[in-house]
């Protein structure tokens, strides 16, 4: 499965502490992240990680991209909603195109940690199939 994942800036340690705690099923599958999310999660875990540009440079545009061309199976998006973003705009659009796409999408650790356990069990290998 491809996995994106990025993390306002407040909620970056968090997804670093996540991406230790799942490391081992994180390592089976195919990573990519937006630029400092990735970097940080990567330096922590020595998780392969294919890195986009940072967010600020449209790297959550990249992984909406993506997404947009159903090649994105499940995304880690940690969000920050006690700040005003000026990202908001992008933030939305991300949001929009899982929908859209029927993308599986977490924007908090509780609902990660159910999805991450999810596809352990296979819950999601529904999305190899619409994907031949
Ligand atoms: P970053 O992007 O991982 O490069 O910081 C995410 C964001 O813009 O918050």
């Amino acid at each position: 499965m491809n996995i994106a994942l990025t993390a306002h800036d407040a909620k970056k340690e968090l997804m670093v502490q996540f991406c230790i705690a799942y490391c081992g099923i994180l390592s089976r599958h195919n990573l990519c992240a937006t630029g400092t999310t990735g970097k940080l999660v990567a330096d922590a875990t020595g998780l392969n990680i294919h890195r986009f540009l940072s967010g600020t440079q449209g790297g959550d545009q990249q992984i909406a991209a993506r997404i947009a061309c159903n090649e994105i199976d499940l995304l880690l998006f940690f969000r920050d909603s006690m700040q005003t973003q000026t990202q908001e705009p992008f933030d939305k659009n991300l949001l929009r195109l899982c929908d859209v796409h029927n993308i599986p999408v977490a924007t908090n650790i509780a609902t990660a940690e159910v999805l991450i356990h999810g596809l352990e069990r296979g819950d999601l290998d529904w999305r190899e199939i619409v994907k031949l």
